[in-house]
């Protein structure tokens, strides 16, 4: 069998499981009975699609929608997943090549209408290929009292009797009473595994900060935190090597573990990890999957993740056993460079490289927040929650002012010069900086020369950053890394939009005394 996150890479390109479904689709490929209750947009379809790709025969899946389960059959197949649908919408030859792939046994997950199964040849065709999984979503259509009710979704629990299956049921309406609606009428009042924990992990402190000397950075964080077990990320395998020494020299006990190495080596350092206390390992994110320790006291990022997702599951290894944690995500704009040329740069077809984008930002929007992390962090997968007053941002709120003028500026001098040039010497021309860049290029002359001279180089930077962070530029792969501006700029650039930045990037001492030892 191929493992879950083997799996979640490959087929769906995604690095990270998001919260909730990596213990989800456990259960499910095991073959329990499963009820998933998971905000919209939090990731339900993966929890039935993955196991289905896990477990041999067809995974017969219920959807209310046609048109969202035409779109989910088709985002498969472009994956490479033998996917069908049995639906009305459904052309002759598709059903066609349904049945042929039913009749072959290469079918893995058939999609069908509710409707269809009121009709008397669907439950014999279902009895004869073979099914092993049946997944119900929007699993909330089977409650008589909710506005979503459909009368063929009371067949689904006969279906389940008669092919002796497990089922797997998903919805995002979580009161109680829908809920014992849903096993009474689709588990038989045989309860399931039940999946309603919030994405919460309340004893983990989340922090971020801008990088001006990380590597100080990282030593004072684990200074205030000597003896505890911990791991820092690291975005090279050469930085695991040379962050584990630095920390040795300060007196850790500190070891490097990244995909390089050796496998008997790296089981050594899982070993030592688990059994030993206040051991810090420096790794890549190769370092977890694996790694079932309850203690980690923290968890700090040398350098950005991938994606919020990545994110999240990095950060949920620290305490584990519900005492408190600490975690550190440090980023600076050579990161954003760095997680925009590997996305640019993949061979992930065009869709998946905006979609990639798309999780980047989301993680750059959670680091240049400007309240609760929290908030932030579970409004992305839809959890709404109020501010958590255990995060950076709610221990002292950031300074913030309008950055409206100050991003036009800054936009002027990209496209005055051409979109030609880094933030170095676009902050030389901001601040009137006679280089003798500026003196070649005649850029003194421009029109933007000096018009930000009321602002500190470190406030531009800044400024620059945040930029990025809120994507209103790129760094173009094909200009050195030279600034171009994005769409998201347009109605800044316009004035018809304004913009909140905010006053911060002197990086803060750590909120704790050191502990000496
Ligand atoms: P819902 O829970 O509303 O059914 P979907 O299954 O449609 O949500 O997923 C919502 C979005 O989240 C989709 O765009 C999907 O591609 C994305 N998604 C799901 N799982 C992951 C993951 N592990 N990493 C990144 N994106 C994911
Ligand atoms: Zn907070």
């Amino acid at each position: 069998m191929t493992s879950a996150s083997g799996l979640l890479r490959d087929v769906f390109g995604f690095d990270a499981f998001r919260p909730g479904q990596e213990e989800i689709v456990q259960a499910v490929a095991r073959g329990e009975n499963v009820l998933a209750i998971m905000p919209t947009g939090g990731g339900k379809s993966l929890c039935f699609q993955l196991p289905a790709l896990m477990r041999d025969g067809v995974t017969v899946v219920i959807s209310p929608l046609i048109a969202l389960m035409r779109d989910q059959v088709r985002a498969l197949r472009e994956a490479g997943v033998a996917a069908g649908a049995l639906t009305s919408g459904n052309t002759e030859e598709e059903t066609d090549a349904v049945w042929l792939a039913l009749e072959q046994g290469t079918l893995k997950l058939l999609y069908i209408a509710p409707e269809r199964l009121a009709a008397g040849s669907a439950l014999g065709m279902l009895r004869r290929i073979g099914v092993s999984l049946i997944a119900v979503d929007e699993a909330h259509c089977v409650s008589q009292w909710g506005h979503d009710f459909r009368p063929d979704y009371l067949r689904i629990g006969e279906l389940r009797r008669t092919l002796d299956v497990p089922l797997a049921a998903f919805t995002a309406t979580a009161d109680a009473e829908t809920r014992d609606e849903i096993v009474t009428r689709l588990f038989g009042g045989q309860a399931p595994r039940s999946f309603l924990r919030g994405f919460d992990r309340p004893n983990i402190h989340l922090a971020f900060a801008a990088k001006s000397g990380p590597r100080q950075q990282i030593l004072s964080f684990a200074a205030a935190r000597k003896g505890q077990s911990g791991i820092v990320y690291c975005g090279t395998r050469a930085k695991t090597e040379s962050l584990a020494g630095a920390l040795r020299e300060e007196g850790h006990n500190a070891c490097a573990y990244h995909g390089g190495m050796e496998a008997e080596a790296r089981r050594q350092v899982e070993a030592r990890f688990s059994r030993e206390d206040g051991l810090i390992v420096v790794a890549t994110v190769a370092f977890g999957m694996g790694v079932d320790k309850p203690d980690i006291r923290w968890v700090a990022h040398a350098d950005l993740p991938k994606s919020i997702e990545a994110y999240y599951q990095e950060i949920g290894r620290a305490g584990r056993d519900g005492a408190p944690a600490e975690t550190l995500t440090l980023f600076g704009p050579d990161d954003i460079r760095l997680r925009r040329s590997q996305i640019d740069e993949g061979l992930a077809p065009p869709e998946r490289r905006m979609a990639d984008h798309g999780r980047l930002n989301a993680l750059l929007g959670l680091a240049e927040a400007l309240k609760c992390r929290r908030q932030a962090l579970l409004g992305y997968f839809g959890e709404e929650t109020a501010p958590c007053g255990h995060c950076d941002l709610c221990d002292s709120p950031p300074e913030s002012f309008d950055g409206t003028q100050a991003v036009r500026k800054a936009l002027s001098a990209i496209l005055r010069t051409e979109e030609w040039f880094g933030a170095g010497h676009l902050v030389d021309i901001l601040m009137g900086n006679m280089t003798d860049k500026v003196r070649e290029r005649g850029h003194d002359r421009l029109p933007t020369f000096g018009v930000g001279r009321d602002m500190s180089r470190a406030q531009w930077q800044a400024v620059f950053r945040q930029m990025m962070g809120h994507d209103l530029i790129r760094p173009n792969p094909d200009r050195h890394g030279a600034l171009t501006m994005t769409d998201a700029a347009l109605p800044i650039l316009r004035d018809q939009q304004a913009i909140t930045l905010r006053r911060d990037t002197v990086a803060k001492p750590d909120r704790r005394p050191a502990v000496r030892a």
